[in-house]
C-alpha cells in the first residue's frame, strides 16, 4: 500500500538534497504532484499532507478534480497536450497550463480566460530532443512564440517545460534540461522577464535541479504506479 505522506516526504528530501548539492536554495523549486488517473480521495490525501500543486494531463479527468475538490484551497496546472475544444474547460478551472506549443491555443486560452480571473499562467513546452520527439515548439521557433504569446492579454507567460525523450545517457539528459536553461536565459536577455523553468519528472529531478529547474512534475514517486490507479478513462 502506497504511503502518500510518506512519498510526499521522501520526493521533498531529494529536491532539498538536490538543490543543496548545486547549491540552490530548496526553497527555490516548488513540486508539483501530478496525479492523473488517480482519484479524487487521493489528491486529497496529499493535500491533507500539505501538498497544494496539482498537475493534470487530461482536461475533463483534470476539470472534474478541480471541481470535487474546489473547497480545497488547491491550485491545478495542466500539463498535458491541449486540443482547441478543451481549451474553455483548461481556462475556466486551471491557474497554469505549461503545454502551450503555438499560438492558436495561447490565443483561444487568452480569449477564454474569465477577466475576474488572475491572468492564467502559462509555459511554452519546448522540443528539447529534436527528431526523437513530436511535442512542444522546436527551440528555434521559441523568441518568436513567446514574443506573440506575451502580447496576449489574458495570459502570463512565465517560462518553459520540456519533456526529454528517454535516455539511459545522463549526460545526453542534462544537456537537454540545459538547452531548455539557456533557451530561458536567452529570452531573459530580451527583456521577458521569465521566471519558469519546469523540468525533472519522478525519475530526473536531480539532473533537472542541478540544471535550473524551479518546478519539478512528480507523479509515480507521489501516487505511486499509474498502472495500478484503475482510471475509469485510461
Ligand atoms: C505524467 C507526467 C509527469 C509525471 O511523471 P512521473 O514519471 O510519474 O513522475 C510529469 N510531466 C508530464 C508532462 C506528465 O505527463
Amino acid at each position: 500500500m502506497t504511503s502518500i505522506p510518506g512519498n510526499l516526504q521522501a520526493v521533498r528530501e531529494r529536491i532539498a538534497r538536490a538543490a543543496v548539492a548545486c547549491g540552490r536554495h530548496p526553497d527555490a523549486i516548488r513540486l508539483l504532484a501530478v496525479s492523473k488517473t488517480w482519484p479524487a480521495d487521493r489528491v486529497a490525501e496529499a493535500a491533507d499532507a500539505g501538498q497544494r500543486a496539482f498537475g493534470e494531463n487530461y482536461a475533463q479527468e483534470g476539470a472534474d478534480k478541480v471541481d470535487a475538490l474546489a473547497e480545497r484551497a488547491l491550485e491545478w496546472h495542466f500539463i498535458g497536450p491541449l486540443q482547441s475544444n478543451k481549451t474553455r474547460l483548461v481556462a475556466s478551472r486551471f491557474a497554469w497550463v505549461h503545454s502551450v506549443d503555438r499560438l492558436k491555443i495561447a490565443q483561444r486560452l487568452s480569449e477564454q480566460r474569465d477577466p475576474q480571473l488572475p491572468a492564467l499562467n502559462l509555459c511554452l513546452q519546448v522540443n528539447v530532443s529534436g527528431e526523437h520527439s513530436k511535442s512542444g515548439v522546436a527551440p528555434d521557433d521559441v523568441p518568436a512564440l513567446a514574443e506573440a504569446v506575451r502580447a496576449l492579454p489574458g495570459v502570463r507567460l512565465r517560462g518553459l517545460m520540456c519533456i526529454p525523450e528517454p535516455t539511459g545517457d545522463e549526460a545526453l539528459l542534462r544537456e537537454r534540461f540545459a538547452t531548455l536553461r539557456r533557451l530561458l536565459d536567452a529570452l531573459n536577455e530580451r527583456g521577458l522577464a521569465l521566471d519558469t523553468l519546469s523540468m525533472g519528472m519522478s525519475h530526473d529531478i536531480e539532473p533537472a535541479i542541478a540544471e535550473g529547474a524551479t518546478i519539478v512534475r512528480v507523479g509515480t514517486a507521489i501516487f505511486g504506479d499509474r498502472t495500478r490507479s484503475a482510471s475509469p478513462d485510461a
